[in-house]
């Protein structure tokens, strides 16, 4: 049984369509997935191709946990839920006011000519999606101030950079709260990515718990098998259930493919019990 609760579809920063990726994840195997998009749960809607694999509708929500930018995956979310979406419209503002600063941040630091000239330019790139900074590093990459997305990030727009606005985002009881109402669970997504030292984790695991939050992202993306004992241990000392997914965005990652994701270590509760 192949299962994969975490990737994105063209609705938010990912390569394929959501029927593309639902194709590719049956390819590979999986039988169980969640599409979880950035802020968006917009891949949900006239999705009509049938296909052979259950089908979890998910959410990928950014937050601020203390001045810490955070995702919680909602999964199991009503994708209808009128509550949800204008959760989803309110991340989609923040992401625009979020645009203007960055732009206005790279002028300031003279990485590009114009905060004006490259607001257009992005929103050009972003198209009818919300903007995010994958699409102000492939702005860098097209006027060739960086070389490719990679170095955009570490240069301009990764953690501490310039172009790393977060004050947007709401908190992460906020977004917690949202994903219960609309009948979902709330998922800590990737704990290794915050680079957090274990006791300030262990902190954001306690808050996140007693603001509802119900499962942890075990196996996430790519990390060592050391990590991933480290976070099983910490599902079962703060009983939180175990998700995993890929966190796949598109094909060029080999080492984050659709479906294919590590199985869970055997002390886990898995996340998906009550789906299958
Ligand atoms: P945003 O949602 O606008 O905050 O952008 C965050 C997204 O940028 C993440 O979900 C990743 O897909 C992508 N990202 C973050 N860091 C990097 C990096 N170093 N290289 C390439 N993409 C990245
Ligand atoms: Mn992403
Ligand atoms: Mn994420
Ligand atoms: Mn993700």
């Amino acid at each position: 049984m192949t299962i994969d609760l975490h990737c994105h579809s063209n609705h938010s920063d990912g390569e394929l369509s959501p029927t593309e990726l639902i194709a590719l994840a049956q390819r590979n195997g999986a039988t169980m997935i969640s599409i979880t998009d950035h802020d968006t749960v917009s891949a949900y809607e006239n999705l009509t191709t049938t296909f052979d694999l259950r089908l979890i509708p998910g959410v990928e929500f950014s937050c601020l946990w203390r001045n810490t930018n955070v995702h919680i995956v909602g999964l199991g979310i009503d994708p209808t839920d009128k509550n949800l979406r204008v959760s989803c419209s309110i991340q989609s503002e923040h992401r625009m006011t979020r645009a203007r600063v960055i732009a206005e941040r790279l002028f300031s630091k003279r990485v590009v000519p114009s905060a004006e000239a490259a607001l257009m330019a992005v929103s050009e790139i972003a198209g009818t999606r919300a903007i995010g900074r994958p699409d102000f590093a492939d702005h860098l990459v097209q006027t060739g101030v960086c070389e490719d997305r990679a170095s955009a990030f570490k240069s301009y727009l990764g953690a501490g950079k310039v172009g790393d606005v977060k004050e947007q985002w709401p908190d992460m009881k906020e977004v917690i709260k949202w994903i219960g109402d609309s009948g979902g669970v709330a998922v800590l997504a990737h704990p290794a990515k915050y680079k957090m030292t274990r006791s300030k984790l262990i902190s954001m695991i306690r808050e996140f718990r007693e603001y509802g939050g119900e499962s942890i992202e075990v196996c996430a993306g790519h990390q060592t098998d050391q990590v991933t004992k480290s976070i099983a241990d910490l599902s079962k000392s703060f009983d939180l259930s175990a998700s995993c997914g890929s966190d796949f965005h598109s094909l060029d990652r080999q080492w984050s493919q659709v479906g294919k994701v590590r199985t869970l270590p055997s002390n886990c509760r898995p996340v998906w019990e009550k789906w299958i």
